[in-house]
């Protein structure tokens, strides 16, 4: 009936036209084969927009109607430059512990309501690490690799001589370069990185506020509790979040299009395929974060 209508009173063209514009807003990262992923090497571009599904989502959740940019595996993997992105912008003073820090458009707009929420409950909620592309994630894992930084307990990597059992030393809190949630803008660690700290007094009070209040505004824990979630990888961080509403959709591209061969560039990459990064790490989370 719509179609004979529109027929009628625009003709076969107009009506063309009016069913066509449509996909523009529609596109989807699903139409992308995972090759043609691969291969792009542009950032993300500010002026494509995808829609965000929201079946993927619960009920109590918020979506935001668009997600910036064209998700593709380079953005996936934090081969771009943040700061000359369309799709992100800086965090403001008094969000976060420093300047410089950049996330997401969306996950700035929801993590500044719920900041809003939780301060009317007498909770500071502080951002100390948000953004960090490939770059910035290899001169940790460089340092932690080289002894330079000490990782927990005092411990000097570099005396760790097996390589493969280096990198997983490591990557008890630390992921690869290319293998960070934090290359996707949707990713923060909030007041301290120490889990200790948010087991009592100020510390407990902010834990128990996100985790009670932080869905409402699409924030959730990834690196739970391993033995309660039955999850693999990193050990629990209580301090680390994610967007959901926009991490939810890049978890399924990661799982779709990444895999270990594309971990490169970095000391100890060649040990990826061994340890099965991309299906122990970059998915081993927890499973409300992308269901
Ligand atoms: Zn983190």
């Amino acid at each position: 009936m719509i179609w004979k209508f529109c027929f009628l009173i625009f003709g076969l063209w107009s009506c063309k036209d009016s069913t066509t514009t449509q996909p523009v807003v529609d596109s989807s990262v699903e139409t992308l084969k995972s090759s043609e992923i691969a291969v792009k090497k542009d950032t993300i571009p500010s002026n494509n927009v995808i829609t965000t599904e929201k079946d993927t989502l619960k009920s109590n959740e918020v979506a935001p109607k668009r997600i910036c940019g064209i998700l593709e595996l380079d953005y996936i993997m934090g081969r771009f430059d943040p700061t000359k992105n369309g799709c992100f912008e800086v965090v403001p003073a008094g969000l976060a512990d420093k300047t410089g820090l950049y996330l997401r458009k969306e996950t700035l707009a929801a993590f500044k309501e719920m900041q809003e929420a939780a301060k009317k409950d007498g909770i500071n909620l502080l951002i100390i690490s948000a953004t960090r592309n490939f770059d910035y994630q290899k001169g940790i894992w460089e340092r932690k690799w080289s002894g330079q930084t000490k990782l927990e307990g005092n411990i000097n990597a570099s005396q760790i001589s097996n390589k493969k059992a280096r990198s997983e030393k490591i990557m008890r809190y630390s992921a690869m370069p290319g293998a960070s949630r934090h290359h996707w803008g949707t990713d923060i660690d909030l007041n301290e990185l120490n889990n200790k700290w948010f087991e009592s007094g100020t510390g407990k009070k902010v834990y128990d506020w996100i985790q009670t209040r932080g869905k409402e505004f699409g924030f959730y824990q990834v690196y739970t509790s391993k033995a309660a979630d039955q999850r693999t990888g990193y050990e629990e961080e209580k301090w680390h979040y994610t967007y959901k509403p926009v991490s939810a959709k890049l978890t399924n591209i990661a799982r779709e299009s990444m895999n270990d061969e594309h971990l490169s560039d970095f000391s100890g990459s060649e040990h990826a395929k061994q340890i099965g990064v991309v299906q122990k790490y970059v998915l081993g989370i927890s499973e409300a974060c992308w269901k």
